[in-house]
């Protein structure tokens, strides 16, 4: 009900947009037309009046003497148009003839101009253009004044003046009508993608909105939300795998300690044998379950905690390496362990320690849960393109070939009863993996089945300015 309140909003909004802008678009054009026209006519009136006058002083001047001048006038009577008045005016003001047709005496004081002159008057409603010019016949000086009424003129303007008005108000109703098509038009599209979307959202996160052939803006927004969609779909079928595993991992070790309460119910009481090993077993599963809960905390906090830290120098990395190396001598007695530093220069990593240990420790934890009888596990430390590269080798099971796209995670285990055995939880290398991605490092694994594993991992070195 919301959504189709706000589509007849914009629907409305887009209407008045499109019918405004419309309807200006007209009333420029029409009042540009209006006046070009009206200029134009003006222009016209004035060219004829000049003709007009140039053929008067000509007949005038073809006077052979000031005398008969007068008698001229006969035929400018004949030569005269209605709403039209010639006069002649001597240099001392003095009217020598006025033939008249329609224009009142009076509108026009007679004036003698030594140049040329041509106004336009208002004279009571009606507009008059008054043209003067000299004239000299012999010893006769004066002026012709043609005076014409242009009503014809205002009449027309008039008549389009009425046109563009009684056109506006048409012009009016067809721009709504245009502006309803445009907005029509426009929200076609957003309306089909409206009824796809929510076809989707009633069929599942799995559907896409069908795009267009046309390259256009509304082609561009579907495939972007159909990209977004397949983006949401993969972290809804990773997150849903998440808790599925997670659940299935959580459950293992409390059935255990579900199996083992049973049975001390039952006959632990009397036999302090079975009280003995069935709690102790679910101590180990307790523990099992303590781990495996921390491990989901450090993934679940891993992206939340800042990438910027205090940076380590070469020195502070190797003096971790030994302590490392040296805890891990102490748990594991039957193991050894070689570290081979090549450190030449002084550099820094841009790592917080307490992230660089757990990822080490990982690491190490992994080498010896799959080793065989023999346990050596070698670490080298070393520079390479402007990275800090930390490898560490061991001589076990290794890792099948296809396999090893797998590893990395999570919950995902080679040998779900080895991994198991050792309190694996198949979520160490996705740890370290994510840890070394805040830093912009990278984890990778190299393997052959049955021989050896080496995990080498990277971490930018700190360009000293
Ligand atoms: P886990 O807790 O099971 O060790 P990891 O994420 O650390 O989980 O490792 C995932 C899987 O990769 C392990 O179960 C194991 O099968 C394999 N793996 C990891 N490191 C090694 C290694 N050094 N040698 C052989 N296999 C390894």
């Amino acid at each position: 009900m919301k959504n189709t309140k706000r589509n007849l909003k914009i629907n409305g909004k887009l209407t008045l947009w499109a019918a405004s802008i419309l309807l200006i678009l007209f009333f420029i054009y029409t009042m540009l037309q209006y006046f070009l026209v009206q200029n134009w006519i003006m222009v016209h009136e004035k060219s004829s009046l000049q003709k007009r006058m140039d053929e008067v002083v000509a007949y005038i001047q073809e006077s052979d003497s000031a005398e008969n001048i007068s008698e001229r006038q006969k035929y400018l009577k004949v030569l005269n148009e209605q709403d039209q008045m010639i006069r002649l005016v001597r240099e001392d003001g003095h009217v020598v003839f006025t033939i008249t047709d329609g224009i009142p005496k009076k509108w026009v004081p007679a004036t003698f101009m030594t140049r040329s002159e041509l106004i336009e008057k208002k004279i009571t409603n009606e507009t008059v253009l008054i043209y003067r010019k000299p004239l000299t016949v012999g010893e006769f000086q004066g002026t012709v004044e043609i005076i014409r009424n242009v009503e014809g003129f205002d009449s027309l303007i008039d008549q389009l003046l009425a046109l563009v008005v009684s056109t506006g108000v048409v012009a009016i109703l067809l721009s709504f009508v245009g502006g309803r098509i445009i907005a029509f038009q426009l929200l076609k599209p957003i309306n089909t993608m409206i009824q796809s979307l929510k076809q989707i959202k009633g069929e599942g996160i799995d559907k896409r909105l069908p795009i267009s052939e046309q390259k256009d803006e509304i082609s561009e927004l579907g495939i972007v939300f159909n990209d977004l969609m397949t983006d949401i779909e993969k972290s809804f079928i990773q997150q849903k795998q998440f808790v599925e595993d997670a659940s299935h991992e959580l459950k293992t070790p409390l059935s255990v300690i579900h199996g083992h309460l049973s049975l001390i119910k039952r006959w632990g009481k009397e036999d302090p044998q079975v009280l003995e090993r069935s709690i102790e077993l679910s101590l180990n599963e307790t523990n099992r379950l303590i781990r495996l809960v921390s491990e989901l905390v450090i993934l679940s906090r891993v992206d939340e905690t800042p990438s910027v830290s205090k940076s380590l120098t070469s020195e502070e990395l190797t003096g971790i390496f030994q302590n490392i190396v040296e805890n891990f001598k102490l748990l594991h007695k039957d193991a050894s362990f070689s570290i081979n530093c090549t450190f030449k220069n002084h550099f820094r990593v841009n790592i917080s320690k307490n992230h660089l240990e757990q990822v080490v420790v990982i690491l190490l934890d992994n080498a010896i849960k799959y080793s065989k009888e023999e346990k050596n596990v070698s670490i080298s430390l070393l520079t390479a393109n402007d990275r800090l590269v930390i490898e560490v080798k061991d001589v076990g099971v290794g890792i099948p070939e296809e396999e090893l796209p797998h590893v990395m995670d999570r919950f995902y285990r080679v040998d779900k009863a080895r991994s198991r055995k050792h309190g694996g939880s198949g979520l160490g290398l996705s740890i370290a993996n994510v840890l070394l991605t805040q830093y912009k490092g990278t984890l990778e694994i190299d393997s052959v089945f049955n021989e050896w594993t080496k995990v080498s991992i990277s971490i930018p070195l700190i360009k000293s300015e």
